[in-house]
């Protein structure tokens, strides 16, 4: 039998691989690229686009790929208007004070969250992040030779557990990374809970004579249900950077684009824009196409259809609980986190696929006993899914009894 970890051509990718667990194994597996080249496969478990991107998205493109000056495609940093731009939306959503000189072009949240941890980790500290966690933030703590301390969110309302989260902190903590609104739970933490975990942040800074960073991951941030408030992490500690990416909202991942933002209050700003420039050179000139950096004003105003997006939450919701699943409905985001009828979610999960839908196992997001189902599918793809998961699970109840 082949080996499953055949080394790697360094002892950091060997810990990186490890540091990515079972959703590499997931997406590395043969098993998942069989079932998902399957005839009529309806593929629901990852955040990628099953419709044509928004109106307006390519003619974006089409007008700024005509060069208006000779250095249109020269190397591009983090581009004064592309910087202006993006502060000027944020400062309208957000009722915050922004500064262009403080915003990041990036390649996207990936981008930014990397840059974020570059430039402010230092090989053996801490960092905190919470359970389930996006797939992406233990190997890029690990590659920099930090830790990763995990603290799990409450499993009555996936709320951060302050306590827990205080109680993980030591004096190499360098930055906790909150997710808001949350992949996979769909929650969007609310003040009083942002308001504690400042206050930690503070009190724990103190103790320790060094900051901790808070990274407030906001990819999800234009993805918001019932015209509900987004309260952000960066108006409660000034110690707070932004990454956002536009991938998600115009639902263009594989154009990438995003930004890391500092708070407009944040301390020793000076040190922390040059530290951000270096993270960007020294990663490799992590700074998005010069195309993407011309069209972001433009972009910056696009949007998916929400109220689209909200109808298939409500279809799949619906359907899921009438099918006897226990599920909440999210606030924001495009994925639902049911429990899984069968204790052991992967081989569920491996059932919903011998009928052709795809849905990701709890398991390789750190979610035990659930699974994750993405609406970024079509509706036409939802109203063929939910048979099938109703199917399966009068299966699964049929076995209990
Ligand atoms: N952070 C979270 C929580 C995500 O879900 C994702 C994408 O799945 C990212 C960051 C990265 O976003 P992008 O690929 O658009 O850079």
């Amino acid at each position: 039998m082949s080996d499953p970890n055949p080394p790697l051509a360094s002892r950091r990718m060997e810990a990186v691989r490890a540091a990515s667990g079972a959703f590499w194994d997931f997406l590395v597996g043969q098993e998942y690229e069989r079932r998902r080249a399957g005839p009529g496969v309806i593929d629901m478990s990852l955040g990628d686009p099953h419709e044509m991107p928004p109106a307006g998205f390519v003619d974006a493109l089409k007008t700024w790929a005509e060069p208006k000056s000779v250095d249109w495609f020269a190397y591009k940093v983090s581009e004064p208007e592309a910087r202006a731009a993006v502060a000027r939306s944020l400062i309208a959503w957000r009722g915050l004070p922004f500064e262009s000189e403080d915003i990041a072009m990036t390649t996207g949240a990936f981008g930014a969250i990397a840059v974020a941890l570059s430039a402010t980790v230092d090989p053996g500290d801490e960092v905190i992040l919470n359970l389930p966690p996006w797939f992406n933030y233990e190997p890029m703590i690990v590659n920099l030779g930090a830790e990763p301390v995990k603290v799990r969110v409450r499993e009555a309302d996936f709320d951060l557990d302050l306590a827990a989260i205080d109680a993980a902190i030591t004096p190499n903590t360098r930055m906790v990374i909150v997710n808001t609104p949350n992949n996979p739970t769909g929650r969007i933490y609310p003040p009083a809970t942002l308001q504690g975990l400042a206050d930690i942040l503070t009190a724990a800074s103190t103790r320790n004579g060094r900051t901790i960073y808070l990274l407030a991951d906001e990819p999800y941030s234009r993805l918001i249900f019932e015209g509900k408030s987004f309260p952000s992490p960066s108006a409660y500690y000034a110690n707070t950077m932004i990454s956002y990416s536009y991938g998600k909202v115009l639902l263009t991942p594989g154009q990438r684009i995003g930004f890391l933002a500092l708070a407009p209050d944040m301390p020793a700003r000076e040190a922390m824009r040059e530290s951000i420039v270096l993270a960007q050179l020294a990663g490799g000139f992590l700074f998005p196409n010069a195309l993407l950096q011309h069209a972001i004003a433009d972009l910056d105003k696009l949007s998916i259809d929400l109220s689209a997006l909200q109808e298939k939450r409500d279809v799949l919701y619906a359907g899921l609980r009438s099918a006897g699943y226990e599920v909440h409905r999210p606030e924001a985001t495009f994925y639902l986190l049911p429990k899984s009828p069968l204790p052991d979610d992967e081989a569920f999960c491996a059932r919903l696929a011998d009928r052709g839908l795809l849905v990701l196992p709890g398991r390789v997001r750190q979610a035990p006993g659930r699974f994750r189902i993405t609406f970024t599918a079509s509706m036409a793809m939802i109203e063929a899914a939910l048979p099938i998961l109703a199917k399966v699970m009068a299966e699964a109840r049929r076995e209990a009894s």
